[in-house]
Parts: structure tokens; sequence; C-alpha cells
């Protein structure tokens, strides 16, 4: 007997009903605790509780990772209903706003310590409540937090949606999901950017101080994992799978239906998707202009005068000496000129997609794993209150969600 966690379906013959199927599994009751079951305080041998890397979920433990636990799980869930939600539209691709912005529930989805079904229970409620505080202009954020919370549930619709490709096809773990790029990368190897890649020295400032976030909190916000997985897929030409492997002991919320499915379409394997190529730099400049990220995150970037914040390997030496930095000491000189790997990349990209083969093979992953959302379905302001999940194409955030390369 197997009790349904998420609204992921065993042996799924095709999509064409899939989302009735989730509405259906969400919709239905979440059940109290049996008295019998209820949660009991543990007590450990040393006082502490087992840390992530002594259970061997994470190699090291991130020294400021969230804290675990239902009750940690239940006060993140009411601060973003009754608070964060404001900010979630708008906030959630900086890496400066995001922390916050987000609701961050993603470990504790992966953990257990929250229902996938109560928590959209409570978000429900909580629009419904929203949307008759906004009619009596009760609340001065009621609009913006309704718009954010409805599109967190559109997340959480995905959430199952991403892992139902895993549980239809476990070999996207290590294949292509689309097998025309077999052979892409595999033979191309490179040690030396993949160290760069996980040391946080590719010299590109954005990246390197996301990988350092990552390593210390276990969290990056969604932009970033899509950046940093196109900088590693494409200007450095790495492996979807080395590199997703290592990801998967930095992440928190390591959730293998989601991340193989969105490594393989951010590295532009699924055939699918539209392939997306972030550009480092570009990142840096609409989300962190000032540099308050990444000098939060690199210290010796604080002694970069702002002129060179986004290509500090520019500085010249009268400049370096000047503010005490060397570059390639302190700040690592990037491996490969950004502008001309990421065409080189996509050339090799686009020659492989634009095999007739390749073309002609791209129905049957529709087929398998495309979602069968009707196209530009509008909600009227009253959705509030019936609570479906939008499909990305339809929601609000149709900036965030054709950043995601959805499959529509
Ligand atoms: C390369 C890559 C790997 C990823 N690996 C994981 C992973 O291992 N585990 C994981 O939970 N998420 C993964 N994500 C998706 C996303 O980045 C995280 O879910 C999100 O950053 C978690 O923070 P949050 O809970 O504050 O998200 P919120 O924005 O608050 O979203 C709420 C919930 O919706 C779900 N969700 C949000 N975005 C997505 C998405 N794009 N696809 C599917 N579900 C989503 C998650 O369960 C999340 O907790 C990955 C994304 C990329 C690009």
């Amino acid at each position: 007997m197997e009790f349904r966690q998420f609204g992921v379906v065993r042996r799924l013959a095709d999509r064409d009903h899939w989302k009735a199927s989730w509405d259906a599994h969400v919709e239905q009751l979440c059940l109290p605790i049996p008295p019998h079951m209820q949660f009991v305080e543990m007590h450990w041998q040393d006082g502490l509780p087992p840390s992530a890397s002594r259970l061997q979920l994470m190699q090291p433990d991130p020294p400021r990772r969230q804290v675990g636990g239902r009750k940690a799980g239940l006060a993140l869930l009411s601060s973003f209903l009754y608070e964060r939600s404001a900010y979630y539209r708008g906030g959630i691709s900086s890496p400066l706003s995001a922390p916050d912005a987000c609701s961050r529930l993603s470990p504790y989805l992966t953990f257990g310590c929250l229902s996938l079904r109560e928590i959209v229970h409570a978000t429900v409620q909580r629009m419904e409540q929203l949307h008759d505080d906004s009619l009596a202009s009760k609340h001065p954020s009621a609009t913006r937090m309704k718009q954010g919370l409805n599109a967190f549930v559109s997340r959480l619709y995905w959430h199952c949606h991403f892992i139902q490709k895993l549980e239809s096809e476990p070999e996207i773990e290590a294949q292509n999901m689309h097998r025309g790029y077999d052979g892409m990368r595999e033979h191309d190897w490179n040690d030396a950017h993949f160290q760069a890649f996980i040391h946080g020295r590719t010299g590109w400032p954005m990246v390197d101080a996301c990988i350092a976030m990552l390593r210390e909190t276990g969290w990056i916000n969604f932009r970033m994992r899509a950046m940093l997985v196109s900088v590693a897929s494409y200007p450095l030409w790495l492996h979807w799978r080395q590199v997703g492997n290592w990801l998967a002991t930095q992440f928190l919320d390591y959730e293998p239906g989601i991340h193989w499915s969105q490594m393989q379409m951010q590295a532009g394997t699924t055939g699918i998707n539209v392939p997306r190529v972030y550009n480092p730099i570009k990142q840096a400049h609409d989300h962190d202009p000032k540099g308050i990220f990444v000098r939060r995150w690199l210290p010796a970037m604080r002694k970069v005068p702002d002129l060179f914040l986004f290509e500090p390997w520019t500085m010249p030496s009268d400049v370096q000496l000047a503010c005490g930095i060397e570059l390639g000491r302190d700040i690592p000189i990037p491996l490969v000129d950004l502008d001309a790997a990421t065409r080189e990349a996509k050339a090799k990209l686009f020659a492989v997609r634009g095999q007739s083969e390749v073309k002609a093979a791209k129905s049957a992953v529709v087929k398998k794993h495309g979602s069968r959302s009707s196209r530009g379905t509008k909600r009227s302001k009253n959705d509030a209150k019936k609570s479906k999940p939008q499909e990305p194409h339809s929601s609000n955030d149709i900036n965030e969600a054709s950043q995601l390369g959805f499959d529509f």
C-alpha cells in the first residue's frame, strides 16, 4: 500500500487527463493526524539532531541552511501567506530579494514535513480571505498578495508536473530526454571547467557569488539555478549529468523529478523547450546592478571599483595595484571568452536541433512529457475563489513562465 504524497500518478498512460487528476488530488480533504500518530519531540543522544552530512544527505552540511522540521515549515508557510507573498511577484528573480520573497517551502516539501495538499488548502483559504479583504479595501497589500499566491499555486502544480516526468521515464536521470542529443557533450568533458564551476572560480562574479551562497545556505532561487546550469552547459560546455550530480549534493531541497527535468531543460536536451541561454553579465546588470549581492558573497569584489563590477577581468594593472587586487589570485580570470564560447555552444546545439530526424522525434517527447493545457485561458478576478492553478502561459506572471521554458 502506498499513500499518494503528491499529484503524481503511477504507471500513467499519457498526459491527457493529468491536470484533472492533480486537481482531484489536491481538492481532497486534509485528514487530521490520528492521535496515536501525533508527532513527538525527538531527544537525541548528544542533544543535537544529526547533521545533514551525518545522514549522508548533503556534503558538507551547509553552515547556514534552513532549520528542519514541521514547526519551522508551518512558521514559514504562515509568514508567506500573511506577509511575504506581497513581494512574490517581482521579488523572486533577484537573488537579493528572492530569499524573503520566495516561500522557501521547498525543503519541507522534499522531506515531507508539510504536505502539498495542506499547503494548497491553506493558500486557497488565504486567497479567499484576501479576496474579501480587497473588496472591502481592508488590507493595503491584498491585491498584491492575491496575485503572488496565484503564481505560487501554479508552481505547486509545476512541482508535480515535473516529478511526473521522472515517474513516467526514470531514464531521464541519466539519459537525454530526447535521444537525438546523445553524443552532443558526452565526449567533451573538461575537468578544469568543472572544478572552476563547483569552486565558484569561473571569474563571472554573478556565477561565483551564486555558488558561494549555495554552498553556504543550500538554496538559491530559480532564476539563478537556471543561470548556473546555463553557464555550465553553454560557455563551459559541461554535460548536465555531472553538473546535476554535484548540484544535487548542494540543494537542500533536492527533489529528483524536478531536478533532472530542469537540468535537461536548461541544458537544452529535452528537445521540446526553446533553449534559453542566460548571460551572467546581463543577469548581474538586471538583478544586482549595484553589486550588493556579489560583494556580499565575494569579499574580494568589495575592493573592485564600480566601473569594473561586471567585468573585473578588464581591470588595468594600475587599478589592480591601487585597490590591492591581483587578477588571477584574488579574482579568477574567466577560462573562456563568454561571447565566443556561447556562440560556439549555440551553434553546436542548433546543428543537432536542426537535423530532420531530431525534429521528427520531438513529437514522441511531447506526447510523453508535454502539458496538455488549453492555451491562453484568462482567469477572472473571482477565480481566487476557485483555487485552480494557472498553467504558465495563462499566468499573470508570463515573463517568469517563459523564462522557465515550460513545455507548452
Ligand atoms: C536546474 C534546476 C534544478 C532545480 N532543482 C530543484 C530541486 O531539486 N528541488 C526543488 O524543489 N526545486 C528545484 N528547482 C526548482 C526551483 O528552483 C525551486 O523549487 C525553488 O527555487 C524553491 O524555492 P521556494 O520553495 O522558495 O520556491 P517558490 O517559488 O516559493 O515555489 C513554491 C514551490 O513550488 C515548486 N516550484 C517552484 N518553482 C518550480 C519549478 N520551476 N519547477 C517545479 N516546481 C517548482 C517547489 O516545490 C517550491 O517549493 C530547480 C530549478 C532548476 C532551474
